[in-house]
């Protein structure tokens, strides 16, 4: 059995480890910031995330899905609030049972460490920030404690490979990137930022709005969305954009923020009481796509969830993706039990090309929701996908459904979704045709 020294214990890290645990390798995990126990955990990021089937089958994989799942709630479609207060709900699929479900980044990190910690293999080190990392000794420099402590002299941690599962911003990566002669890297960052806002629980812990669904104010070039949470409030995330006349930059005053909000999200505002102190203390984070390649290095490091292929949050599938990451890499140790290299090689063939195709998908949905989601022709495709799944099940599935509730590798669902639609757009440019013939016809 191997050694393995993982540096990050977010999302993907804890339950990279409990995979490894699993197989009897010795883990070591690393992670930059304090015990989630102790109550440090988001540090910028979403407060809940959607969780869908692929994430959902990682943690069965492991017995911790109901675990998980008895944290989330069920949202089983889309909420559209238009400007006048009007909702109009979509489902997200055909079936009824099928929903994504809102759960707490903190509970479910914490989940995921937990269920390593029970394999006595795994040992997990807080306040450990990887520096560097020595590609070809498998080595990762350690600057622990605290912010106040960061003098300590770097502790070298050394195994048989180094897994980094340190985020978009991975150390391990950068250390790839400036050691390695073949890497290719690419960044780009969207004109829009995201900003976190609450809509407290009602009086009686009851939610304030419908509580089974995601909802969104789509407003073309920008949109809101709410997810719910188990104490009865919403995390609702404004995604604007940084600069420009109606922009996070130019909205300085409070006057500002209460038109803004008052012009756009009239229904929302009113369920807001803390809109000011939560615009103005919560940061406006960044919205990034990483690409690069390739994801290890002999049998010595390895990349894996956003340390890999960060994606934009737009389909609700990072963290989705990430938990196939550690599936996918946990069936190619196990094909190559002894021919680490192999192995790693065969896990970034398997992801690369879906990494890719998600951040494409990630990115049109962006589109989709802000502005499509608003129309009525969308809402009619919706409508007319939903009809054709049910009259040819398991023939046509829309892309929705092949991404959220299927593991159809991400760039199958793509390619799939695109013949279907250029059948659809044939069929019905025939069927207009045929009428244009036979009106024609019977006026002559
Ligand atoms: C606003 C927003 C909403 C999102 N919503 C969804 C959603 O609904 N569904 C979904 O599937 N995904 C969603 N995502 C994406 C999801 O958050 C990420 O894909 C997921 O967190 C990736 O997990 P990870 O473990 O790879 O990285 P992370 O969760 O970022 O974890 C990385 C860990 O590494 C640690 N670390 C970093 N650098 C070092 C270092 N040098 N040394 C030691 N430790 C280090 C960090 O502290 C962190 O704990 C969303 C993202 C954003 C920004």
């Amino acid at each position: 059995m191997a050694k393995f020294i993982l540096i990050g214990s977010g999302l993907a890290g804890g339950l990279l480890a409990a995979y490894l645990g699993r197989r009897g390798d010795d883990v070591d995990l690393y992670e930059r910031r304090a015990d989630p126990r102790e109550g440090n955990i988001i540090g910028g990021r979403s407060i809940n995330l959607a969780l869908s089937t692929r994430g959902i089958h990682a943690l069965e994989q492991l017995d911790i899905a109901d675990e998980v799942l008895q944290h989330a709630i069920p949202m089983r479609g889309r909420m559209i609030h238009d400007k006048s207060g009007n909702l109009h709900f979509a489902p997200y699929d055909v079936d009824p049972n099928k929903h994504i479900n809102s759960i707490g980044r903190a509970a479910l990190n914490t989940t995921v460490i937990e269920a390593a910690r029970r394999y006595p293999n795994v040992r997990v080190h807080f306040n450990n920030r990887c520096t560097d990392v020595d590609l070809t000794e498998a080595t990762a420099q350690l600057e622990t404690g605290n912010g106040q402590t960061r003098k300590d002299p770097l502790i070298p941690a050394q195994g048989d490979a180094v897994i980094g599962v340190d985020g978009a911003f991975s150390a391990v990566r950068q250390s790839m990137q400036e050691k390695l002669q073949k890497f290719d890297y690419d960044e780009s960052y969207l004109a829009h930022g995201y900003k976190e806002l609450t809509i407290p629980p009602g009086p009686d812990g009851s939610w304030r709005m419908e509580k089974n669904a995601l909802h969104i104010w789509p407003r073309k070039s920008f949109m809101m969305i709410a997810l719910p949470n188990p104490d009865g409030s919403f995390t609702c995330t404004l995604f604007w954009e940084f600069e420009g006349p109606r922009s996070f930059a130019s909205t300085k005053t409070d006057d500002d923020v209460h038109r803004f909000f008052d012009e756009e999200f009239p229904d929302a505002v009113s369920l807001m009481p803390a809109l000011l102190e939560d615009f103005k203390n919560n940061p406006t984070g960044s919205l990034v796509t990483i690409r690069c390649a390739p994801w290890y290095y002999k049998d010595k490091v390895t990349l894996v969830g956003d340390a890999a292929h960060a994606v934009v949050p737009f389909y609700g599938q990072g963290m989705n993706a990430a938990f196939e990451d550690c599936v996918v890499l946990d069936e190619c140790l196990a094909e190559f039990p002894d021919n680490r290299e192999r192995a790693f090689a065969e896990y970034f063939a398997r992801r690369k090309e879906n990494a890719d195709a998600l951040a494409d998908l990630a990115i049109d949905n962006f589109i989709e929701m802000r502005d499509k989601t608003a129309s009525k022709t969308f809402r009619a495709k919706k409508k007319l996908d939903h009809a054709l799944e049910a009259a040819l099940p398991g023939i046509y599935l829309p892309l929705y459904t092949m991404v959220t509730f299927t593991r159809i590798p991400y760039a199958e669902a793509a390619q799939r979704a695109r013949r279907q639609d250029s059948i659809i757009y044939t069929g019905l440019t025939l069927v207009s045709a045929i009428i244009v013939a036979l009106l024609i016809h019977f006026i002559a």
